[in-house]
C-alpha cells in the first residue's frame, strides 16, 4: 500500500493548475501550425498567428493564455493500492486556492448559481474519481472557461435517429456555436451512457491526445466524418471564415439503454488547458 500526504497532492493540483494556465500544449501549437499551412485568406492566417504569439507570450512572460482562467475540472485514476489519510478533495481544493491566490489568476466561481457571490478562491472545483488497479494516483487538471463551456450541448435521441441523428446534432451544435468557443475548437463528443454520463464521456474526449484515435471502429471513422464536416463550415478561427474550424473531433462511447440515445457535446476552445500528473 503507498501513502500519498496532503502536502504531495496539494502541491501537485497546485503546480498543475499554474502550469495549464500559462503553457498551451506543444500539441496544440502544432495543431495551430499546421491550420496555418492550409488557409489562404490574410485574416484567418493573420487571426492563427496572433493565437499562437498570444500563446508564446503566455508561457514566456507567465500571462494567462486567457483572461477566463476557468471553473478547474479534476479527472483523477485512482489506485486500490493508495491510502490517503485525509480528504483528496480538501487537498485538491487547496491546491486550486494557493495557485490562484498566488499568481493572481481571475476567480471564476460563485457559491451559488443565482446568488451569484464569488468565493474569492476560484473552488469548489469539480472533481471525478475512477478507480483502478495498481499504486498510482493519476490526476488532470483542466481549468475550463465560460465561452466554450456555454455552447456545448446534449440531447436524449432515440435509437431510431441512428448514425446520422448524431451527425446532424453535433454539426447543428457546432453552427450554433459558430466563433462564439473561441475556435479553433476541439468538439468533445459523448454517446451513450445515460443523461450525465454522456456529458462525462464529452468531457473526457477533450482530454485526450490531439493525434489520438478511437480504438472503437465506429467512433474511429465518426471522428474523421466529423471532423472533415466541421471544417467544411466555413466558421475559421474566432469566427473570420477558414478551415480550421477545429483541430480535432473526439468520440467517446459507452453502453447505454436500449431504448436511448444520449449524445452530448462539449466545446473547447483554441486556449485548451489540461496538464497531468502521476504520483
Ligand atoms: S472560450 Fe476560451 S479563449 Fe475564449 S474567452 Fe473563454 S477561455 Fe478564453
Amino acid at each position: 500500500m503507498k501513502t500519498i500526504n496532503y502536502d504531495t497532492l496539494k502541491n501537485t493540483v497546485r503546480d498543475l493548475a499554474i502550469a495549464s494556465i500559462y503553457d498551451l500544449d506543444e500539441e496544440v501549437v502544432q495543431g495551430l501550425v499546421k491550420g496555418l499551412e492550409k488557409e489562404t485568406n490574410t485574416l484567418t492566417k493573420t487571426i492563427i498567428k496572433e493565437i499562437i504569439e498570444n500563446a508564446n507570450i503566455a508561457k514566456t512572460k507567465r500571462i494567462p493564455i486567457c483572461q477566463d482562467t476557468g471553473i478547474v475540472v479534476v479527472f483523477l485514476e485512482i489506485g486500490n493500492e493508495v491510502h490517503f489519510d485525509f480528504l483528496i478533495d480538501d487537498a485538491i481544493n487547496d491546491g486550486i486556492k494557493e495557485a490562484y491566490e498566488g499568481e493572481l489568476f481571475r476567480m471564476s466561481v460563485v457559491r451559488h448559481p443565482l446568488d451569484r457571490v464569488n468565493t474569492f478562491t476560484n473552488t469548489p472545483c469539480i472533481i471525478h474519481s475512477k478507480n483502478v488497479l495498481g499504486d498510482k494516483l493519476k490526476i488532470t487538471v483542466c481549468p475550463k472557461g465560460a465561452g466554450s463551456e456555454n455552447l456545448s450541448q446534449m440531447k436524449m435521441l432515440i435509437p431510431k435517429d441512428g448514425l446520422e441523428g448524431v451527425v446532424k446534432f453535433v454539426i447543428d451544435s457546432v453552427m450554433f456555436a459558430g466563433g462564439k468557443v473561441c475556435p479553433p475548437m476541439i468538439v468533445g463528443v459523448g454517446i451513450g451512457g445515460n443523461f450525465e454520463e454522456s456529458a462525462l464521456l464529452s468531457k473526457k474526449a477533450l482530454i485526450r491526445p490531439l493525434e489520438d484515435e478511437s480504438s472503437d471502429e465506429i467512433a474511429n471513422k465518426l471522428e474523421k466524418r466529423l471532423l472533415k464536416e466541421v471544417n467544411e463550415l466555413n466558421i475559421g478561427p474566432m469566427g473570420v471564415g477558414g478551415k480550421t474550424t477545429a483541430l480535432a473531433v473526439k468520440v467517446n462511447v459507452g453502453p447505454c439503454h436500449i431504448a436511448a440515445l444520449p449524445v452530448s457535446v462539449n466545446f473547447q476552445c483554441h486556449a485548451s488547458r489540461h496538464k497531468e500528473a502521476i504520483l
